[in-house]
């Protein structure tokens, strides 16, 4: 891609373009002022400090494990972001950070925290993607986050020697301050640039959420680690590299799997799935029955309202495949506009159920410029006639066929002479 192609690849250095201009006044505002507040108390903080000579060896150890550790994890991160995820930033700084705040000065556990979000987002490319204000200040949050867990170790007595139950509360209180305090800023900063319209919208996910708080936790384990049995500290690198490894391959195989235009999965991953599906109630003896949907004169809907409507529409009919059906049927992008649904459990009746309520809602979803879709589904249940995936497969396509034939919109089975309209 040429430079200047893509507002989110130009060059950082050019600070007249960056993006932070051209956002709305009191955002900008808002996150300038959260900046600057940050570089007095971490100069105030830093300059209090008073380090002793373990204090600096444990900082040390930590910067140390942060750059082994980021660095034996770059490929991967790099990766995840050309993937163009960024929503599982499997970097872990924070498990280092949080370590560095239970374990060193205020000033320094700072400082950890904005010198390692610098150097991880240039390790990891997330730097290329270039909206520096987001990065600059997610590392600020990060940062006051973490000199607020730090301040409130030390004011609850976590230092005190042999107090067990004090330095227990006191470790939970710091952990609890720093994610929730980078997280309430961040999520202004959020909702002040980018005004998404529910606060929901931004709230992190439950897997990103997990992730975050089994750093948070990690953090604390490792500062007990390097306080009483510094001699595994390179177990924990191990740990965690094994963890981020197959956290990476399983969100990898996710992304591999899921078509870029829908979100559903794609045609290989469902047949994996549904192939697993199948087996499995076959093998319970449980009925499982397959939709085959295709939308109805497509072609016409992209020739009279163009391609991208069309892409809209293939979106919205996603949407009403994903809350009309359970999380675990096999959900799939079959082809350009057709849908597979393998429906685990389900029989007969219940499919026919389903399958007129996704009609409805295909047909109801409303759209500008007067577009309307409806869709034809091709049903077939497992059963001796039909066992494998590709039998099921042929079947659900003649029951297609026959729905086409007697006028779209409508629900048929293979061996269902009459038309079940929704
Ligand atoms: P029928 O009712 O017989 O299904 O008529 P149809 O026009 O829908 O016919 P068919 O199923 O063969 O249509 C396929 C059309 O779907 C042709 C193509 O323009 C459109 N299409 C396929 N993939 C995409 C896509 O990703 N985006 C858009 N906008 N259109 C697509
Ligand atoms: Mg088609
Ligand atoms: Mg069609």
């Amino acid at each position: 891609m040429a430079p200047g192609d893509d507002a989110t690849r130009r060059p950082i250095l050019r600070v007249r373009d960056w993006d932070l201009w051209s956002l709305d006044a009191s955002g900008r505002r808002f996150m300038l002022a959260v900046e600057l507040a940050a570089v007095i108390i971490l100069v105030v903080a830093l300059t209090a400090a008073d380090p002793t000579s373990t204090d600096l060896a444990r900082l040390a150890t930590l910067a140390g494990l942060a750059v082994v550790f980021t660095e034996s994890v770059a490929y991967f991160s790099r990766l995840r972001h050309w993937l163009g995820g960024d929503r599982v930033r499997a970097d872990y700084l924070s498990v280092w950070t949080v370590a560095a705040a239970l374990l060193v000065p205020a000033g320094y556990a700072g400082l950890l925290t904005a010198l390692g979000s610098a150097y991880v987002v240039l390790r990891t490319g997330r730097g290329q993607g270039l909206r520096p204000y987001r990065e600059v200040f997610s590392a600020t949050t990060a940062t006051l986050g973490i000199l607020a867990a730090s301040a409130t170790y030390h004011a609850l007595g976590g230092l005190a020697p042999a107090n067990e139950p004090v330095r227990a509360a006191a470790t939970v209180a710091a952990v609890l301050t720093s994610g929730v305090l980078s997280l309430c800023l961040l999520t202004a900063g959020i909702m002040l640039v980018v005004r998404p319209p529910t606060l929901r919208s931004v709230l992190p996910n439950r897997d990103v959420a997990a992730f975050e708080i089994a750093s948070l936790i990690v953090g604390a384990l490792t500062a007990d680690v390097i306080r009483h049995t510094a001699w595994l500290t390179p177990a924990l690198l191990i740990l965690l590299g094994v963890l981020q490894r197959s956290a990476m391959v399983s969100v990898l195989e996710v992304e591999a799997g899921t078509d870029d235009k829908t979100g559903l999965l794609t045609a290989g991953a469902w047949r994996r799935l549904a192939d697993r599906h199948l087996a499995r109630s076959s093998h319970n003896g449980e009925p499982s029955s397959l939709l085959l949907i295709d939308l109805d004169h497509f072609k016409q809907v992209n020739d009279t309202h163009g391609h991208l409507a069309g892409d809209e529409a293939l979106r919205a009919v996603a949407e009403c495949l994903r809350t009309d059906l359970r999380g675990h049927d096999a959900v799939g992008r079959y082809g350009g506009e057709e849908f597979v649904v393998l429906l685990p459990g389900i029989d007969r009746a219940g499919a026919l159920g389903i399958a007129l309520r996704l009609t409805s809602c295909i047909r109801g979803l409303a759209f500008g410029g007067g577009m309307r879709l409806t869709a034809s589904i091709g049903v077939a249940i497992a059963s001796e006639a039909a066992r494998t995936l590709d039998e099921l497969i042929a079947t659900a396509d003649v029951a297609l066929y026959a729905a086409k034939a007697s006028g779209r919109d409508q629900v048929r089975f293979c061996d269902s002479p009459t038309p079940a309209r929704g």
